[in-house]
Parts: C-alpha cells; structure tokens; sequence
C-alpha cells in the first residue's frame, strides 16, 4: 500500500488504520462495505476476478465511470490476486444470494410411473395385499403403546382374531380344514402384515406357521382333521416349542423326554433338568392352550432321537395344565406385544395319537417305526418341511427395510442444513455422503425383493429332490435379508438425527422389534453354516452316495478346469459401458462364489490330509465357509434382479430397476474389492473406476429414490411418522 502512487495520504492512512488488528473496522462498518459488495456482487459471474469486482465497485460510488485512478491501479491489483490464489476467483460469488449450485439444484423427478413400479413389486398378490393394507389402515388397528405389556398383548391377541375372522390366518391351509389352500397368499399377508405392527406379525407367525403347519405338516390325517380349523380360527391358540435353554441352535441335542408306555398307550412328556426347559416360546407366557412339543422319543429305554408331540398348556379357561409350568419371558429388547414364555414339563400324560407321526411313529406292537430309516435324515427331513418360516421371516424384515427407507427418504428430500455461502439450504439427500448411505440400501431392498419371490415360488412349486436346494436358498437368504435389516434401519436412523430417535418417528420400534430375525428361526451365523455345507455337496445328486471327502477332491479337481485364465485386459478395463454390462456383474459374482468354495474345499482337504479331525478342519474353515455362503446368495440375489430388469417390460421402470440392479452390483464388488484385488481378478484402476461408478449411481438413484418409496405403496396409517408424512 505504501508504494502505491495513485493512493492519497489520507487514502493510504485510512487504509493502514483497517488493517492494524489493535484498530479493526467495527462490525458496522463491516456490515455496511457487505452490503454495498453484496450489491455488485449480485450480478457476478463464477469466474470474475476480485478486481473487476472492486472496479465496478469503485465505479458504482463514482457516478458508473471507471477513474484514471483505477486504470492505473489495475495491473498491481491483479499482482496482489493472482499472488492470493485461485480462491479469490471465488470471493465475489460468495456474496450472491441466489446461487445455483449443483448440489442444491438435484431433486426428485418422476421418471417412471410409481403405479406401473408398484404392479411389478405385487404381481400376482396386488388383490391379497389390497385387502390387508385396508384391514391394518382401520381405525381398529390403531397402534399401541408398548409401555404396558397387558395391555400391548391383548390388542395383538385382538387382532390376529380379527385377521383369522377374515380368513388370513388359515389361508395356507387346504379348503376342507376351512383354509383358503394358498400359501402363496399367506406369506404375502406376513409381509404386508409388516408394514403395521411386527408382534402382530410375530404372533400371527406363531399361531398359523409355527403351531398350524407344525401340525399340519408333521401330523397325519387324524391331526388335521381334529386341530387344523380350531388352529386357523384361533379358537385353539398355540405354540412351537422346540428350543430349550440349554439347546437353541443345536436342537438335535434337546433333552426333553417323551416316554412311550406300551400299556396305557400314552407317553409322558417330561422336563429331566432346569435346563432343559423350553425357553422363548412364543403364546407360551398367556395365550396357548397347546403346544407342538419337540422331544426325544423313548421307548423301552431306548433313544429314537427328536420327534414331535401336541401336549396340553391349559384348558379352554386358560387354566395351566396339571404337571405344566410356565414363566413369562417379560419384557424383551422388541416384540413385546407377544407373550413368549418358559415351559416345564413334569410327567405330563398323553394319548399315544397326540405324536405328530408323519416321519416317526410306534406301531401296534409298540416298536418305533419310520419311513426314514437314518435318524440324521429323518430329523433333518423333519426339520426341513419348517422353512416356511425361513421365508416368512425375511419377507417381513424386508418390509420392514421399506418401512424404515421410506421414512428416511422422505425425510431427506424434504429436511435442509448448509447450503453455499449466501444460497439456501440444501435438502440432506443431496449430500453424497447421504447418498451414499442410503441409495445402496434401497437398492438391496428391490433386490431381496426379487429374490424372496423367486424363494417362494421355488418352495411353492417344489420337487423333492430339490429341497437340500430350497433350504439352503431359505437359510442364506434369511440371514442375508434380516442383516440388511438390521443395517438399514440402523442407518434410516442416523439419517434422521434426532427427529429418528424419536418414538414417534417408528423406527426405533421397527428397529428393536426386527432385531431378534437375525436369531430366530435360526441364528444367521449357524445358518451361513449350513448353507456353505449344502454347497460343498452341490454335486451330490450326480455323484450318488459319494461321501463329502469324495465331494471334496471332485471339487479340487474341477478348480483346475472350470476357473479361466484371468485376462489382462478385463482385469483393467475401466470402460463404464463394460462395468454396467450384466454379464460382467455376474461374470464376477460367479468367479467370486466358485473360487471361495474351491479354496474352502482345498483348505479343509488338505487339513484332513494331514490328520486333523474333521470337526475340527471345519471349525478352522469357518470364517472361509461363511464367506461360502455369502458368495452365493450375493450371486443368486444378483441373478434374480438381472431377469427381472431384463423381464420388465415398462420402459420407465425398466431403466430405474436397471439403474438399482446396477448399483447393488457395484456396491456389492466394491464392498468385497479387497478380495478382488488379493485374487487379481481386478487391478486397482478397476476397483476406482467401480467407486466412481458407484457415486454416480448413487448420485442418480437419488432423483428417483421418493417415487422408489412411494412405490412400496405403504398406508400412511402405518408409517404415522410425523416426518415421513409431512405432519
Ligand atoms: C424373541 C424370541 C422368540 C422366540 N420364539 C421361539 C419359539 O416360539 N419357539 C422356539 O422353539 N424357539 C423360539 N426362540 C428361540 C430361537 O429360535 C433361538 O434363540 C435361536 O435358535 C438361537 O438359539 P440360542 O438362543 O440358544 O443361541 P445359541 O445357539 O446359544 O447361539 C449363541 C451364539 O453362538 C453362536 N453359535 C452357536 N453355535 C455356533 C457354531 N456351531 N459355530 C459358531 N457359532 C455358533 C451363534 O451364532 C450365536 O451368536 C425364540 C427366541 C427369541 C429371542
């Protein structure tokens, strides 16, 4: 300042005075010089320097002429900005007051009708779920508080009276038990169920999965005949007692006893230690009046392994049976409107028919008979006409994913905070970060939507000898959806700060009740265990009785031939048209799930080899045969949401479902790229190129994400969160 000739004395004073920091402009005086940049500034463009911006200023006060003082002044200005740096460049618009940024300008679009969206996610079920979201949108069904527990359970009991009034409750079961004979509709109604209260769901699953097809399903005529209409009615509330506290994953170990006495022709059900008590049973604590009783049948002293029984809880007044006791679980992380209790057994007599003798059964003579003669088959055959409620369960989680996204979603298009300098607050979801947090989640949702339909249709339509298949298909996929959940809902939450911490908002509820799916019905961990089982036996059917050692070396050998050369140009191709190709997706999904299981066969081959036990071989194999499983559900998911893009007729939603499948894809090899890079199957300029990708999509997504919501088409009763519906 003090070089420069064309200032004044007094010009150059005045200055010097603002910048000593012991004499600073006073904050008026600060607010005035804003103003009057402000005023210029308004009409700036991005890329104005600093110093055209101080000319217009300066000429502004000097009647819009530009002085020979200023022209002289120019070039040393633009010394001074260009020695301050590019950010400069930047100063005049942060004092505009409508800036049009990127960021701000995103918004939702409706690029696909949400109607035609909404037919392809119900298919054939629209008319079932019609009618359930009308019934749970009645003022009826109007939630409760769960603070009072009598209070909660009764009102659950009520309802599921109400649905079973209606026919819901005995839809699976065949039409002359009073059913509707359409399974298919009764998993529909567990999932759209989901979208209200998830102990109505639960209890409802108790009462007409768990108790009915137990009975149906492990019973012969003569149990249908006397239970299945009371069952589906309500009129005969019970439970499913199979875990005990000693025994929940491992149920072949149970030790409850059913002792045959040839004479009376009746067994006494009977608890041998505290332990062995049947613990977290649903309708136990209040409501069941009966109970399909796993226990080990004994006859003659001898141990034919688990079977089935219906034994009495209390009779029609409610009152505990004599030589039954039963404690109630109390108060539990969700799930509290369903009565889950504790039930000992001392000697309690039944009738010889009261066994469920589809798979074991005693003759006249008193012998053990079955059609299965190996008990690990029998208990496993016994075990595996169960899976409905593995499909059950991750239906309603995946509903309740919905739920938990639509509040989040909604919340987000319309919630701001920051925005540019000067500009307006920007809505949240189009921070990437949001993005980012919640788009790959809605785009697991649509998939698992896909692939728990192919789920139902496969066990709806099964064969035989394809159930090893059905089941392991239900235990992957059960445990893969209920942790997607979890994860989700987790997430909904932190994306509503504070407003989704609030009960009102549902997701704590849909949170805490959902929680427990990652266990029931089989704790995940367990069950990825079975199903990295089930595929190292993948080629039994062609090998006949071929043991799983056998199976091993067949599958060490195929590595050599089925695993192709990786090519050097794939590994780095980074174009986007080749990343969004489907048949690249899958080509890695594939790759990915057979070399993981071949490594995983080798691994524990050569453990054995060398003269580990098996049990253990497997146990050091663990955490290796869970990624097993992970592998193939990820590419069975991925190939069900490729045929439903490629089967979708409607152009709209057809490019939105093309534009989520692509992004479960990419998210899902982005989440393993390190595993893709250890194996060299992508090289480092690929594995960016698929993050950049990623951000695209979800940046994308985002557009469409509160019409992929309404799609789900849930009753605004149901959600009743104040942020998601705009109250
Ligand atoms: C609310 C609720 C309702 C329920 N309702 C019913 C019902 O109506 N009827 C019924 O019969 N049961 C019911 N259950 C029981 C439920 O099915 C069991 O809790 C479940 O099967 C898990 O058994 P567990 O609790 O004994 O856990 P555990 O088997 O003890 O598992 C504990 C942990 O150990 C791990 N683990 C176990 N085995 C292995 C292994 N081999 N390798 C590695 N890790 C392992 C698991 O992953 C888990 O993390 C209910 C449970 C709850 C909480």
């Amino acid at each position: 300042m003090e070089s420069q000739q064309w200032l004044t004395e007094t010009e150059r004073k005045f200055m010097l005075s603002k910048i000593n920091p012991s004499t600073p402009p006073t904050v008026d005086e600060l607010m005035q010089w804003r103003k009057a940049i402000s005023q210029v500034a308004s009409t700036s463009t991005p890329q104005e320097s600093l110093v055209n911006l101080g000319i217009r200023l300066a000429a502004l006060h000097n009647n819009g002429k530009v002085s020979d003082q200023l022209v002289q002044a120019k070039p040393t200005l633009q010394k001074i900005e260009s020695t301050l740096g590019v950010i400069s460049r930047e100063a005049g618009y942060n004092f505009q007051s409508n800036r049009n940024t990127i960021t701000a300008s995103q918004a939702t679009q409706q690029n696909f009708s949400t109607d035609e969206l909404a037919k392809i996610l119900d298919g054939q079920q629209a008319d079932i779920i019609r009618k359930v979201k009308a019934i749970i949108s009645d003022p009826e069904f109007q939630y409760v508080s769960p603070g009072d527990l009598d209070i909660y359970r009764a009102r659950v009991l009520q309802w599921c009276k109400h649905l079973a009034g209606q026919g819901f409750g005995a839809m699976a079961y065949p039409k002359e038990f009073g059913g509707g004979g359409d399974m298919a509709a009764y998993f529909t109604i567990m999932e759209t169920l989901s979208y209200h209260d998830l102990s109505l769901v639960i209890k409802f699953g108790v009462q007409f999965g768990l108790w009915g097809m137990s009975v149906y399903f492990l019973g012969t005529e003569k149990h249908h005949a006397k239970y299945m209409k009371d069952i589906g009615t309500l009129e005969l509330p019970g439970c499913f007692a199979m875990t005990e506290t000693n025994h929940g994953s491992n149920v072949k170990g149970i030790e409850t006893t059913a002792t045959y006495n040839h004479s009376s022709k009746t067994f006494k059900i009977h608890t041998p230690n505290e332990y062995a008590r049947k613990e977290y049973i649903g309708n136990a604590a209040l409501h069941g009046q009966m109970a399909t009783v796993f226990a080990k049948l004994i006859i003659d002293e001898k141990d034919y392994g688990v079977s089935a029984f219906v034994v009495p809880l209390r009779d029609k007044k409610g009152k505990v049976w004599p030589g039954v006791k039963i404690k109630d679980c109390g108060r539990k992380m969700g799930l509290n409107g369903v009565d889950n209790g504790v039930i000992y057994f001392d000697h309690v007599e039944i009738p010889k028919e009261n066994m469920l003798d589809r798979f074991s059964s005693v003759n006249d003579e008193g012998k053990f008979e079955s059609p299965i003669a190996s008990d690990n088959r029998r208990f496993f055959t016994m075990l595996g006409t169960l899976v409905g409620g593995r499909i059950g369960i991750p239906r309603s989680g995946n509903a309740a994913s919905k739920s938990g996204l639509t509040i989040a979603i909604r919340y987000g298009d319309q919630r701001r905070q920051f925005g540019p300098e000067g500009g307006s607050e920007v809505p949240i979801l189009n921070y990437r970060t949001h993005q980012r947090r919640l788009m790959p989640l809605l785009a697991n949702t649509y998939a698992l939507h896909f692939s728990l339909q192919y789920l139902t249709n496969r066990f709806l339509n099964r064969k035989e000898e394809e159930m090893q298949e059905i089941e392991a298909l239900a235990a992957g996929l059960k445990s893969f959806a209920t942790w997607n959940t979890t994860a989700t809902l987790q997430t909904c939450r932190e994306c509503c700060g504070g407003k989704g911490y609030l009960s009102e908002n549902r997701i704590e509820v849909l949170k805490n009740d959902t929680d427990v799916y990652m266990t029931f019905e089989g704790d995940n961990t367990v069950l990825m265990q079975l199903v990295a089982k089930s595929r190292l036996t993948e080629f039994r059917q062609e090998f006949g009785n071929m043991n799983v050692f056998t199976i091993l070396n067949y599958i060490t050998d195929q590595a050599k031939t089925t695993i192709t050369e990786l090519n050097p140009i794939i590994v780095r191709n980074t174009d986007e048209a080749h990343l969004l190709d489907s048949g690249f997706q899958l080509d890695a999904f594939k790759y990915r799930e057979r070399d993981i299981l071949t490594s995983a066969a080798k691994r524990i081959k050569r453990h054995i080899d060398n003269g580990m036990d098996s049990f253990d071989a497997f146990n050091v194999c663990q955490h290796h045969l869970v990624e097993v499983a992970h592998a193939y559900i990820e590419r069975i998911i991925l190939e069900q949401f490729v045929l439903q893009v490629e089967r979708t007729k409607d152009a709209g939603c057809k490019t939105v479902l093309k534009k989520l499948c692509d992004l479960f894809a990419l998210s899902q090899i982005e989440k393993n790229k390190g595993w893709y890079l250890e194996a060299g199957y992508m090289e480092g300029v690929k594995t960016k190129a698929i993050r950049k990708l990623v951000n695209q999509l979800c940046w994308d997504v985002r557009q469409d994400a509160v019409p992929l919501t309404d799609a789900f088409n849930i009753p605004d009763q149901c959600l009743s969160a104040p942020i998601a519906v705009g109250r």
